[in-house]
This record gives C-alpha cells, structure tokens and sequence, in this order.
C-alpha cells in the first residue's frame, strides 16, 4: 500500500501534491499527529457510518483489519459473488487506488454507492471523494447507476430517529470530477515517483482543508503583516502583497477599511493603545449590579434530548460571576449524566442572574440564541429567560468599537484581547483552554461517560468548570481594564507594549 492511492490520499492530492507526497513518505511527521479535536471528529464520523448501516439493513460487512487490503478486496469480491444484497465498507483496488465503500447497495440494473458524512448536507468537497470511488469500482466491473451521500438529517426530531439520515442523488454532480479522475491518478501518481514537488502556496493551502504543513511552506511573515489586519479578505492580502505592501505600516494614508480596521492601523503605527471617546458612554450602560455569563454547549450528531434535532447547539454548561455591593460572587452548573440537562440549566442561569440589571457575555449573540432556544422549549420559564435575554450587554462589541491594542494581533477574540489588556491572565495554566475542546469533553462526559472511568470523569469535570470560569473571571478583569483605560478607575498596572513606551490616548472615531 506504501505507494497506493486511497480515497483519502487522492483528495489530499488534489488540494495539493506536495502534501500527498509527505503523506505518503512521511506518514509518521509530527504534522500529521492527530489532535484531540481532529481525532474527535474521525472518532463522530465512524461512529455515524456504522449508524448509517442499520438504515440500509441486511448487508455483509466486510470486517478485517485495515491493513488487509488484499484480503479485504477478496472477501468483497466474494459477498458480491454470493449475491449480497448490500456490502458494508466494500473494498476495490483498481488503478492503483484503493477504496472502502461504506455502502454498497445492489439494485436490479445495478449498484448504488453510497458514501456516508456526518454533516447536514452535501458539500462541494465531498463530490471528488465519491467520484474517485465511482471510478474504482466501475473499473473493478460492476454496473454502479447512481451515487449518493448519505448524511443527517436536519429534520429529524428526537424522539423519532426514523429519519435520521437522508440520501442525496449526486450521480450528475459528480460528472466533470468522475472525468477527471484518470488523469488526477495519472498525474499524483507521477507526482508520488519524483523527488518532493515544488508547489508554489496559495488559498489552496486552505482549501478544502487547511494543510497541516503549513508551517513548512509559509515564510514566517514580518510582524504586522497585512494578513493581520482585522477581517481583511484572502484575496486583498494577496493584491497588496503583489502591490509591494507587505504590513500595516506599508498601507497607504487613504486606505479605505472598517473602523476597527483603521484603528488597528493606527494603533500599530503609533505603538499605543487606542481608546475611542466614547468607551465611558459604552461601559456607563453597564448598569450595576452586573452577571457576567458564559456557556459552554455540545452539538451531538444524534439528538438525545426531546425536540433536539441533529447537530443541535444545547447549553449544558456555564459559569457566572456576579459582582454586587458585597463583591464578586461565583455560581457554576455542569450537567451530569445522559439527561436531559435543559431545565435544570435555565433554572440555574435565571437564579444566578437574578438581581442583575445588566447580564454581560462576550460574543453575545451566542448566549442569547441559546437562551432564546430555551425559552421556546421550556414556555414555563419563557417570560424570565425572555426577561434575561434583555439585560444582556455585549463586550465584545464594546471593546471591537472602542479600544485597539497592539498585542491583539487583528483579532477581539476573548483569548487574544485578555493577555494584552489582562497580562498576567491567561489560558495557559488551564488543561482545557479552547472552546472546542471544551465542547469534545463535554460530549464526552455527558453522552460517552461509560467509556471513563470515575477518576477520569472527575478529572474532566474539574477542567471544565476552570475553564468556564476562567472565562468569565476574565470578563471581570476586563471590564475593571476598560474602566482604568476610560480613567473612571485608578491604574493599577500598566499595559506593557513591547518595544514602545506605554501610554493610551484617546482619538476621535473616523468621520
Ligand atoms: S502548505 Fe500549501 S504548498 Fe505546502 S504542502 Fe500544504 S497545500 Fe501544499
């Protein structure tokens, strides 16, 4: 198999033959070590194309170790041959590409192959990965009709799971890749008899995937590279990177950008802070006493709660600190188990917010859709959910429109505003510092809790309630931050920037 093509290995390929050529001569690079989120999302996906075969019964699976690739070729030819009615994970070898079909229906005229995906639809990039299968097992001899893809399906309402996935004819959408696909082998398997190939980078870099070798073939890019500007589209960066402008200080007087995006420029221009005067008005509309609220949620691919549909965002986390006339108070609530975690979740939230006048959340449209989706779910609670969702102010906006530091790096997100304006508070001391592995060991914990064993469990929790409440422990500092930079507080340390003396000023908004 060293220097065969898979399914896998073909698209790698086309996105870009100097990756095929490390994934196939450096199959153990440190690149390629799956990380907990991408091994998550391998482990949702086999899990949901062993489900799909229970909505297309009675077939043969074709269970061998995947390193038998011949045997595991033979034993489909045999299925075939005693006239199975459906063959799971059917294996080809044909032109020197291997595949495993995860499902092979026969038909009367002939064969359907179905690929399954754990997503809500059919996505561009899927088309080339069902076309090179399309060909390999044409050429094996059978008469494949028709292609689908097979995934969930939006719908589908727990309890019902009935229709839990939907098949998607792609026979047509396939045809300009199925005609590609002789030369595609042709030339990755020319590419994969040569010395490493010299490809120039480009947006194929992260397209359809990103690349995990990046860090080999990207310069490191000078400091304040166009790159970082706020929101700047790919296809900008590369016009002014071939105009001759590398960074932020090379940009012309009159360059036209969002007003966060001319801040930042100004602000890397001039080495300072920049606070905008209307930062007092924003933060004087934080009425006091003030909860400041974050969730974390999981999206199961199967719904397990009542009226969830696949993929669903459902709040089973969050943390709260209160800062009252007595000082600031911590409330946190963890589901714990496989049920239904909603209720007692919005009860919690409501009495952990109650006597707040202003609710803050950084990002909050986030917690309101949540909250929103509670209330039509629980109409018991809708009026006090309802009455939450209004008392929440958003400190993301009032940071992205009012204040720019250089350490920000043209980015509001929580975990790059806090160690520029907050140092000393971080995520690095925290086992679970990312919202994503947040969420995989939420799902973990709460739906797959039988494979961990009690101190393992413990362990999870412990992480997860740090995290939470670090990140609303960072909205806490935060806002005492912007108070000092609005001088409504005295300075109790000062914001160091590297290279240039500290200093904030205060500008006017662009007219
Ligand atoms: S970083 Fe770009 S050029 Fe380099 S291997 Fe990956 S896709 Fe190819």
């Amino acid at each position: 198999m060293s220097q065969h093509l898979s399914k896998s290995r073909y698209t790698s390929g086309l996105q870009c033959s100097k990756l095929l050529w490390w994934k196939v001569y450096e199959p153990d690079a440190p690149e390629l070590v799956a990380d907990d989120a991408s091994q998550a999302l391998f482990t949702r996906g086999q899990r949901i194309g062993e489900l799909a075969r229970a909505y297309v019964p009675g077939g043969v699976l074709i269970d061998l170790p995947y390193y038998e690739f011949d045997l595991r070729v033979t034993a489909t030819a045999k299925a075939l041959a005693d006239g199975a009615p459906v063959v799971y994970e059917a294996c080809f070898l044909e032109d020197g590409v291997f595949v495993a079909v995860d499902i092979l229906e026969r038909r009367d005229d002939g064969f359907v192959l179905v690929e399954v995906k754990s997503t809500l639809g059919v996505k561009e990039k899927h088309l080339a990965d069902v076309a090179v299968q399309m060909h390999v097992v044409r050429r094996a001899g059978l008469t494949v009709n028709r292609a689908e893809v097979m995934h969930l399906n939006r719908d589908c309402t727990y309890p019902d799971l009935s229709n839990l996935f939907m098949r998607e004819d792609v026979t047509e959408r396939i045809g300009p890749a199925l005609l590609n696909v002789p030369n595609e082998i042709a030339s990755l398997a020319a590419a994969l008899t040569g010395p490493l190939p010299d490809v120039v980078t480009g947006p194929h870099c992260n397209t359809p995937y990103p690349c995990p070798f990046l860090g080999r073939c990207w310069p490191q890019l000078p400091e304040n590279h166009v790159s970082t500007l706020y929101r700047i589209h790919a296809t900008k960066v590369v016009q002014l990177v071939a105009d001759g402008i590398n960074t932020l200080h090379d940009l012309p007087l009159d360059f036209t950008a969002s007003a966060p995006a001319l801040r930042q420029i100004r602000s890397i221009r001039a080495g300072e802070v920049i606070v905008e005067e209307g930062l007092s008005e924003a933060l004087a509309g934080l009425e006091p006493p003030i909860a400041y609220l974050d969730f974390e949620t999981i999206s199961p691919p199967v719904p397990a709660w009542l009226g969830c549909h696949p993929c669903e965002q459902v709040p089973v986390q969050f943390s709260c600190h209160v800062l009252g006339p007595d000082g600031l108070a911590h409330h946190e609530w963890l589901a714990e188990g496989p049920g239904d975690p909603r209720e007692e979740f919005a009860r919690a939230v409501i009495n952990a917010c109650a006597g707040s006048k202003t609710v803050v959340a950084f990002g909050s449209p986030f917690e309101r859709r949540c909250i929103g989706a509670l209330a039509d779910f629980l109409p018991q609670l809708r009026a006090d959910l309802v009455a939450l969702t209004g008392r929440i102010r958003d400190l993301h906006l009032i940071v992205r429109d009012h204040v720019y530091h250089p350490g920000f790096g043209g980015s509001f997100s929580l975990k790059d505003v806090l160690p520029a304006l907050v140092p000393g508070l971080g995520y690095d001391d925290l086992e679970i510092q990312d919202g994503t592995t947040a969420s995989t060991a939420l799902q973990a914990l709460l739906l797959d809790a039988d494979a961990l064993g009690p101190e393992e469990r413990r362990a999870i929790r412990r992480a997860l309630l740090s995290y939470c409440e670090r990140d609303t422990l960072a909205m806490v500092r935060l806002h005492e931050r912007l108070d000092v930079l609005t001088g409504l507080a005295p300075a109790t340390k000062e914001l160091p920037i590297p290279g240039t003396p500290v200093q904030a000023i205060v500008a006017e908004l662009p007219s």
